[in-house]
């Protein structure tokens, strides 16, 4: 009997194969010689073992796992995946980073079993990184916790698991050295209980093409329950399942009927893709011509190669948190500046690169900040209000952007975030003009101009756009805040995912007002909220008048498909609907048969 799980999607695309389980789960006969092997091990360990040859044995396994993943990063940059490979050369550097190393000999030291000492330093450097409720940094714990279980894999002498025939990776979270090793055409698909779009799987898995979806609760019981049943009726064979990861959708062991379906999905989605990819080398434009620049959002420089490959014309966002938070103390002016260069580098002079001042604090918390805790973090100390205090973070962002800029030889592009007031954008304006003074006259590279612009994300921004407008060169208007501010739903609460959507009228008829006070100081409004690289949300917001969108590369295909499906005034009509609408839902409406286009 099928089984029908709900989950969210995570990576586009639809997959049928056999379910493969990580980790495997052991026979009642393996868990009982695992016991037995455990206490001989342990027996056979300690009194061989000297404490100094424990701690010589974790070191050198803290080692070769750090050659392995060295290898595997250049097997990867060998076959042009450059950011998959970044992946793992920041995880061969945690194999012998303090944190994990130092600490499992400390443990040695004490007297723990090496393999025990290196699993609880992975999982206490793992819970540390965590208990910084964020997205990003909890992808990294699950980074370290892959390099734990490496090292004690070979302490003990054995092999990673790996499918043995092309199948879907059914896991709580896999580990992305796993996803990465596992051999080329054995990985169909992802369904993962825990993850999440940005656990590193799961951007593996994506920049492989490979569907995946995350969050599916009841996942591991349901096939733990299928796999129990299948063998109690005497069949081995794993069962099928099918994912859809555009839909987030998992079946279990789908009838004859649903498979008819999901292929006829699959079908339909690899018609768009190559239409879409077939655009690729054509800059964002209306059916009738009218300029529309696409560029993208990204993380990391890593992520810069695939902006690239997906035909951004700049990035519209570089979200700078990741230097701050996987971390104890705050990064150097220095290591900021090799970032922020790197990338200006890769786009060159003619694409520009918006580096967006650090977003910390809110929900994104940083230890070293040494910030009280706050009853409501998202309206409390964060990004700009944390600007000249403590650490100067904001000062020393800025230059090292001038730096950056200078050495790349372009003009850096540099917005704040979370701005509510005029003085914000003079303190912004002022730290600005002070970091640039101070290089000048220490005779330190220096550009001869920085573009300065602000995100429109509060209320209070968009309010009193017609002044700010006065104050800078550009708008980006942040609709993930934006809409969580206006909404007043804190946009992490899963259960007001309704009050969430900014194609909500509230939401638009915010953004043509910004739009407007925008226009009349001759300024651009870009939009770099997730709205942007929605099919749906780009065509209202080039509707409403907007510049530019910016949006996850693997979104950069579909917004300008979409657009080079309309005439500019469609888009007009289309938008002077949207605005009178009263609901979310009405405006979807209202879009769906531009988009509907896409699919003849
Ligand atoms: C936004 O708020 O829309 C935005 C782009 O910024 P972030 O998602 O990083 O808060
Ligand atoms: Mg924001």
């Amino acid at each position: 009997m099928t089984i029908r799980i709900e989950a969210s999607a995570a990576a586009p695309g639809v997959a049928i194969g056999p379910a493969w389980r990580y980790p495997r789960r052991p026979t009642q006969e393996e868990t009982a010689a695992e016991h037995d092997r455990q206490r001989s091990s342990r027996g056979a360990v300690r009194p061989k073992l000297t404490k100094a040859q424990s701690v010589a044995a974790v070191t050198d396994a803290a080692h070769r796992a750090a050659d392995q993943l060295t290898a595997l990063a250049d097997r990867l940059s060998e076959a042009g995946r450059g950011d998959d490979a970044g992946i793992f050369g920041a995880q061969a550097m945690m194999a012998t980073d303090t944190a994990l190393l130092d600490e499992a000999i400390r443990r040695v030291r004490a007297g723990m079993d090496p393999v025990e000492a290196v699993a609880e330093s992975a999982t206490a450097a793992a819970e540390m990184l965590a208990a910084v409720d964020d997205e990003l940094l909890s992808a990294r714990s699950a980074d370290i916790r892959d390099v734990g279980a490496r090292i004690g894999r070979i302490l003990r002498g054995e092999q990673p698991e790996l499918p043995e025939r092309p199948s879907i990776a059914v896991a709580d979270d896999l580990p992305p050295s796993v996803t990465a090793e596992i051999p080329a055409g054995f990985l169909l698909g992802v369904a993962l209980a825990g993850g999440s779009r940005t656990s590193h799987a799961v951007i593996l898995a994506r920049g492989l093409g490979i569907p995946a979806v995350v969050g599916a609760a009841g996942l591991l019981e349901a096939v733990d329950a299928a796999t129990d049943a299948a063998v109690a009726a005497g069949s081995p064979a794993p069962f099928a399942i099918a994912v859809d990861g555009s839909r987030g959708e998992i079946l279990l062991e789908p009838s004859d009927e649903d498979i008819g379906i999901f292929r006829g999905r699959a079908d339909e989605l690899a018609k768009r893709t190559r239409r879409a990819a077939a655009l690729r080398d054509r800059p964002g434009a209306t059916a009738d011509g009218e300029r529309v620049a696409l560029v993208a959002n990204i993380g990391t420089p890593d992520d810069a190669p695939r902006a690239l490959e997906a035909g951004a014309e700049g990035v519209g966002l570089f979200r700078t948190e990741f230097l701050y938070m996987t971390r104890l103390t705050p990064p150097t002016e220095h290591e900021q500046m090799l970032a922020y260069r790197r990338v200006m580098t890769a786009f060159g002079p003619d694409r520009p690169v918006v580096i967006r001042l650090a977003d910390v604090g809110g929900d994104k918390g940083i230890p070293y900040l040494g910030r009280p805790a706050e009853a409501d973090p998202f309206l409390g100390g964060r990004a700009t209000r944390l600007a000249d205090r403590p650490h100067d973070l904001m000062r020393r962002q800025l230059r090292a952007i001038w730096q950056a800029g200078a050495l790349a030889e372009v003009t850096p592009h540099a917005m704040a975030p979370m701005v509510a007031t005029v003085s914000d954008v003079k303190l912004l304006l002022q730290l600005r003009d002070e970091a640039r003074d101070d290089l000048r006259s220490k005779k330190l590279p220096c550009a001869g101009k920085m573009v300065t612009g602000i995100m429109v994300e509060t209320p209070s921004a968009a309010i009193i756009a017609a002044e700010l407008a006065q104050m800078v060169d550009f708008f980006s208007i942040g609709t993930n805040d934006l809409t969580q501010y206006l909404m007043a739903a804190d946009r992490g609460n899963a259960s007001l995912s309704s009050l969430q959507d900014a194609l909500h009228p509230s939401v638009l008829r915010t953004i043509a007002g910004v739009v407007r006070d925008a226009d009349s100081a001759g300024i651009p409004v870009a939009v770099c909220g997730e709205l942007a690289g929605d099919p749906a949300g780009a065509l209202i917001l080039v509707g409403l008048g907007v510049d530019e969108l910016s949006a996850d590369a693997g979104s950069l295909d579909g917004i300008r498909a979409a657009l080079a499906a309309v005439t500019r005034a469609e888009l007009d009509g289309l938008s002077t609907r949207a605005l009178a609408s009263v609901d979310a839902e009405s405006v979807r409406a209202i879009v769906a048969p531009y988009l509907a286009r896409l699919a003849d």
